[in-house]
This record gives structure tokens, C-alpha cells and sequence, in this order.
């Protein structure tokens, strides 16, 4: 696989489409409590694409992708245009709450699951950070149509 150096940051305004960046596996910060210099900062500091929907002006050390209209869906989609986010997608890597990467759970005995999930025997996954557990059900299906109305295209598992 290739690896991918598209890193995003977002400002404030921009948690949504930070959900959605995840949801496809992109590492993208999302800093809520942060100022925009800090944000500046960061961008510059760990390589990450600042987007934002405010007048900033790229320099020679931080890149600025401007966004048009504060639509997440419409977002997403001028960021398809500008970078490869198709080829370097990969769904459900990524918690959409706090960044991290997801590893499988091996024994999910002790784990309170729906007893629908547990029936089916999904594959579980975890959250290193925040704990949270996530699954393939409907509110996956749910997501993947939301992306997929954006154009990305999503045969990957
Ligand atoms: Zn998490």
C-alpha cells in the first residue's frame, strides 16, 4: 500500500468535514479549543493541509486549502477534486471521535455488544484513545452512502 502524506488540520469551523476525512482514514486534526495561529503552527510543524473557509494565504511553509460554502458534502467534494483522496481512501480505518487508528479486537467475550452483533459475529474494532468499539452495521451503511453521494466510490471492505 501506498503511503499517503495527505494530513489535514481543520479549523473550528469545520468539524463535519473532519468526520467525514476520517471516515475515509485521513489523519486530520480537528482543534476546537485551538486559536488559528496555533492551528498555523501545527499545520506547518506536522506537514498537515490547513483548511478553512477563511482568507488565509498559503506561504512558503503552510499549505491552505480554501473552502467554498460551509456544506460539509460540498467540501468534501472540492477537496476530491484537488487531491487524490480516492486513490489513498480507506474506509473505517480511523475513529471518527479522536483520530486514532482502529485495531481488531480478538476476543470480544467480555465486551458488552447488542446481542445482534454479537449473534452475526462481526468483526469488532477498537479504539486505542477513547475506548469506543466500532462494527460493520447500519450506521457504517449509513456513513458509506453519505460519502458515497459525494462521489467517492468505496468497494473496499
Ligand atoms: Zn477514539
Amino acid at each position: 500500500m501506498v503511503e499517503t502524506t495527505l494530513k489535514f488540520i481543520v479549523d473550528r469551523s469545520l468539524k463535519p468535514l473532519a468526520k467525514r476525512l476520517r471516515m475515509l482514514g485521513f489523519d486530520t486534526l480537528y482543534s476546537g479549543g485551538s486559536s488559528l495561529s496555533e492551528i498555523i503552527q501545527t499545520s506547518i510543524l506536522d506537514k498537515r493541509i490547513l483548511l478553512t473557509m477563511k482568507p488565509l494565504s498559503p506561504t512558503r511553509k503552510l499549505t491552505v486549502f480554501r473552502l467554498d460554502g460551509d456544506d460539509p458534502d460540498s467540501q468534501l467534494q472540492q477537496l476530491l477534486e484537488a487531491y487524490p483522496l480516492q486513490e489513498h481512501a480507506v474506509f473505517f480505518l480511523r475513529c471518527l471521535i479522536c483520530n486514532a487508528e482502529l485495531s481488531a479486537v480478538a476476543d470480544c467475550a467480555d465486551l458488552s455488544l447488542p446481542e445482534s452483533v454479537r449473534e452475526r459475529k462481526l468483526p469488532i474494532f477498537r479504539c486505542p484513545e477513547c475506548q469506543r468499539l466500532y462494527w460493520h452495521g447500519s450506521h457504517l451503511e449509513r456513513m458509506k452512502a453519505q460519502l458515497e453521494r459525494c462521489g467517492i466510490k468505496l468497494n473496499k471492505p
